[in-house]
């Protein structure tokens, strides 16, 4: 197995994060790193070139931030310059589908999942944007592509040009055409054969079909696991036909988020959509910050330090991203926040910061918690054995009584502060999973 990108970014911030200020030879020694980490990623090295040579210039410029370690600043650095390369120009997702019916060519090599995705996309485009939608298959090589697109066209209840057997895909595409106008469709979309290996037939078949429907769209479906390769099939199919975006498949898969960076650099095209398993509604819209995230590897994390930043101390900070990273939190990491809250001024700290937590720190807020409180609540957990601490969902009844009469609280504040510990909880056991590569799936999913 080869180590994803953000492993490997991960374990060049640990090392930074040992370190005092932000130094030029620091940045030289990560961006070094983070160079080896995108090569090894399948992003090309000219790419790699472009993007080290942009954090670098953003690094240099910038004025180390107080009490934030050369780490965190590092990670926000290349976390905003990946957003940047990744950003194509546009909504994300859109296609110009006005003027009905208008066309959408797919095209691909064989297996990228041109086909899966054509469908996912009709489906997609019936249900949220409302369109009706005509599916057309051109690969008479396989028999099996075109029966394959009249079944998921049924599944997802999208119709699919009835099969003449012995037609040329030029001549279907015609027939799609026409279908598609008479019919009083929105959108027709053609499926084009794939092969193994892009060839002269392939490509001239495809031209012949582009010249004759005009598309509006034409989407490249590449596998989003073959990394360099994706990209110069980009490179081909654009210079012969030309794309106007890209779907990159197997997004779900453990990966190589490097094609995604390649791909966009190299070629200029939006990536327009991506593919996240095999179900039908597992397509979503590229979002460069998810991508980002997901390269780097620290999800909301990037942001929960960002904000965090200016009024933690650093050591305090990085102790509490590796243990939210981990998906832990227990009474002592609450401790730590509600001292933190202290000494912030109240409720909009990091529970603010969190998605979801937002609300109940104004309810908090609201109902009159204070420092008072605040306050009250350390000393609930002061109060708790160390054991206890690491692990409250030990404490039984009697232990509660002792612990809430050794703070001087009762009983019921001391059951309130326990939930809000496993709400903490098990938001950070969710961050942490994101923090894993499934972050992607997850946000978006
Ligand atoms: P085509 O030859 O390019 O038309 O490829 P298909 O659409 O037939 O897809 C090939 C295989 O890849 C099928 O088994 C699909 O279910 C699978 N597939 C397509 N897209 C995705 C995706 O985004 N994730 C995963 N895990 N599988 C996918």
């Amino acid at each position: 197995m080869f180590e994803s990108l953000s492993d490997r970014l991960s374990g060049v911030f640990d090392r930074l994060t040992k370190q005092g200020a932000l130094s030029e030879d620091d940045v030289k020694t990560a961006l070094r790193e983070v160079r080896v980490a995108l090569l090894e990623a399948d992003v090309s090295l000219p790419v790699a070139r472009d993007f080290i040579k942009k954090v670098q210039e953003a690094a240099t410029g910038q004025a180390v931030t107080k009490s934030v370690t050369p780490g965190q600043q590092v990670v926000k650095i290349v976390h905003d310059a990946l957003v940047d390369v990744l950003t194509g120009e546009g909504e994300p997702g859109a296609l110009k589908i006005d003027s009905p019916p208008a066309p959408i060519l797919m095209v691909g090599l064989q297996g990228g999942g041109k086909t899966t995705t054509t469908a996912k996309l009709a489906k997609r485009l019936k249900e949220k944007d409302g369109k009706r939608v005509l599916m057309a298959s051109l690969d008479i090589y396989r028999p099996a592509a075109m029966d394959q697109l009249a079944v998921l066209g049924t599944q997802v209840g999208v119709d699919t040009l009835p099969i003449v057997k012995g037609q040329k895909p030029a001549d279907i595409a015609k027939r799609a055409k026409q279908q598609a106008t008479m019919g009083g469709y929105d959108v027709y979309m053609l499926d084009t054969a794939g092969r193994l290996h892009i060839d002269e037939v392939l490509m001239g078949e495809v031209e012949e079909v582009s010249k004759i429907v005009d598309p509006r769209e034409t989407l490249l479906v590449v596998d989003g696991l073959t990394g360099q390769v994706a990209v110069e099939v980009a490179q081909e199919f654009d210079d012969k036909v030309g794309i106007s975006g890209v779907v990159l498949t197997r997004m779900d898969g453990d990966g190589r988020g490097g094609a995604a960076l390649s791909m966009r650099a190299v070629t200029g095209k939006p990536i327009k959509f991506v593919g996240l398993g095999e179900k039908m509604d597992a397509l979503e819209t590229f979002e460069p910050d998810r991508i980002a995230g997901r390269i780097l590897g620290m999800g909301d994390i990037v942001s929960l330090v960002e904000k965090a930043q200016e009024t933690i101390e650093a050591e305090q900070a990085e102790r509490m991203m590796k243990r939210f990273a981990k998906g832990q939190f227990n009474m002592n990491d609450l401790k730590m926040q509600l001292e933190q809250m202290i000494k912030m001024g109240g409720m909009q700290g990091i529970m603010g910061m969190m998605p979801g937590m937002k609300k109940m720190a104004k309810q908090a807020e609201a109902s009159g918690m204070d420092d008072k409180v605040l306050k009250q609540q350390i000393a609930l957990i002061q109060s708790m054995t160390k054991r206890e601490r690491a692990n409250p969902g030990l404490l039984q009844a009697s232990r509660k009584k002792r612990i809430a009469a050794g703070a001087g609280m009762q009983v019921s504040d001391l059951n309130k502060l326990l939930k809000m510990q496993r709400q903490m909880s098990d938001m950070m056991k969710k961050m942490g999973k994101m923090g894993k590569g499934k972050m992607l799936k997850q946000a978006m999913g």
